[in-house]
C-alpha cells in the first residue's frame, strides 16, 4: 500500500472502521475513500458497483455489517444474516470485477463452534454446532470467509480474511439492547454512580470467559495483515488471554465506580462458555497487541464520558 493508493474503508462510522480511517490518516494516507449509509447501501449490487466503477479502489478494508451484543443478535437474527450475507458479497463481488489489489474481509470469533477446544485454532472452524444465540450472524460470517476463498480460488483475487475477538474501544456502542458486554457494564456502572444506586446488574452468571482486543490494537493487526499475509486461510487476531464475566465487570467497577456491588441476572443467557482465540499463527507472523486491557477500559471509559455522557447531560 502506497500512501496515494486509493483505500476503501467499508464501515468507516463503525467502532473497527472508524479505528482503521483514525490509523491510516495517523500514517499520513491521503487517499482514504468512504461510504455513509445514506451515500451507499451495500446491500444493494447495482449500488455496489456503480460505487467501485466511479471510485475504483485498490485496496478495500471490509469492516461493513449489522453487528450487536447477545440480545441484538438473538432477537433480531434476520436482519443480522441478511444484511451481512448481502453486504459481503456485494463488496466482494464488486472487488473482484473492478479489479480491487487486495481485499481484507473481518469476521469474528463467533464463528466456531460452540464446544470448541480452548484456545481456538483456525482449522476448528465447521467441526461443530454453532452457538444458539448468535448462530444467525456466524453463518453470515463463515459464508463471507468461504466467498474470499472461492473468489481466490476461481478468479485468483488477492482476498484475505482475519476474524478478530471481541472488541471494544472509542466509538463503541453503548445501547443497552444491543451492545456487546464491555460498553453495557461501562455505561451500567456510570449511571449507577450518577444516580447513586449501589446494585449494578449484570447478565447470566458471570461464569463465561471472554477475551477483548483494543480496536487500535485490532486497527493495527489490518494494516500489518493487509501489508503482509497471503494466505487462503483466515487469521485470528487477539491477545491470547481472557477473563471471566466477572471479572471483568470487577475490573469496569473498579475503574468506574469502585463503591457499587454486582448482582447476577441468571435470567439472561450465558452465550459461549468460553470464546479464547489460539492467536499463534500471528504471534509468528510478528505481530502482537499492545494494550492491556485495564489501560484500554480506562481509556474507553474516558471518552464514554467525553463523548456520549456529557451529549446526554447536556440534552436531559
Ligand atoms: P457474546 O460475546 O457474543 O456472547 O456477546 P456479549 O458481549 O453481548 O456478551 C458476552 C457475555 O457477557 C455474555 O455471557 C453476556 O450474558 C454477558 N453480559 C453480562 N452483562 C451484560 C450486558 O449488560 N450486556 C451484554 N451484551 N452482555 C452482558
Amino acid at each position: 500500500m502506497e500512501r496515494n493508493d486509493r483505500i476503501f474503508v467499508a464501515g468507516h462510522r463503525g467502532l473497527v472502521g472508524s479505528a482503521i480511517v483514525r490509523r491510516l490518516q495517523a500514517e499520513r494516507f491521503d487517499n482514504i475513500l468512504t461510504a455513509t449509509r445514506e451515500q451507499l447501501d451495500l446491500r444493494d449490487q447495482a449500488a455496489v458497483n456503480y460505487w467501485f466503477r466511479a471510485n475504483r479502489p485498490e485496496y478495500v478494508f471490509l469492516v461493513a455489517g449489522t453487528v450487536g451484543g447477545i440480545l441484538a443478535n438473538s432477537t433480531r437474527p434476520a436482519e443480522f444474516i441478511y444484511d451481512n450475507m448481502l453486504i459481503h458479497a456485494t463488496v466482494v463481488h464488486a472487488a473482484h470485477f473492478f479489479k480491487t489489489k487486495k481485499l481484507l474481509y473481518l469476521g469474528s470469533s463467533c464463528i466456531y463452534p460452540r464446544e470448541c477446544a480452548q484456545p481456538i485454532k483456525e482449522q476448528y472452524l465447521l467441526t461443530g454446532p454453532l452457538e444458539p444465540t448468535n448462530e444467525a450472524y456466524a453463518l453470515a460470517k463463515i459464508a463471507g470467509i468461504k466467498l474470499c476463498q472461492s473468489y481466490r480460488t476461481q478468479y485468483g483475487c488477492n482476498f484475505i480474511s482475519a476474524m478478530p475477538t471481541n472488541l471494544y474501544g472509542s466509538n463503541d456502542n453503548f445501547d443497552l439492547t444491543s451492545s456487546h458486554v464491555l460498553p453495557a457494564l461501562i455505561r451500567k456502572f456510570h449511571e449507577a454512580k450518577v444516580e447513586g444506586s449501589r446494585d449494578v446488574t449484570v447478565w447470566g452468571s458471570g461464569t463465561p470467559r471472554r477475551e477483548f482486543l483494543h480496536v487500535d490494537d485490532l486497527a493495527d493487526a489490518c494494516l500489518f495483515l493487509m501489508r503482509s499475509y497471503e494466505d487462503a486461510q483466515h487469521i485470528n487476531v487477539g491477545t491470547g488471554e481472557d477473563l471471566t464475566i466477572r471479572e471483568l465487570a470487577e475490573m469496569v467497577r473498579d475503574v468506574v465506580y469502585p463503591a457499587a456491588a454486582i448482582r447476577f441476572d441468571r435470567s439472561k443467557p450465558d452465550g459461549m462458555p468460553r470464546k479464547l482465540l489460539d492467536v499463534g499463527r500471528l504471534h509468528e507472523l510478528g505481530w502482537r497487541h499492545r494494550i492491556d486491557l485495564r489501560d484500554g477500559l480506562a481509556q474507553t471509559y474516558d471518552w464514554f464520558m467525553q463523548q456520549v455522557a456529557c451529549g446526554e447531560a447536556m440534552r436531559a
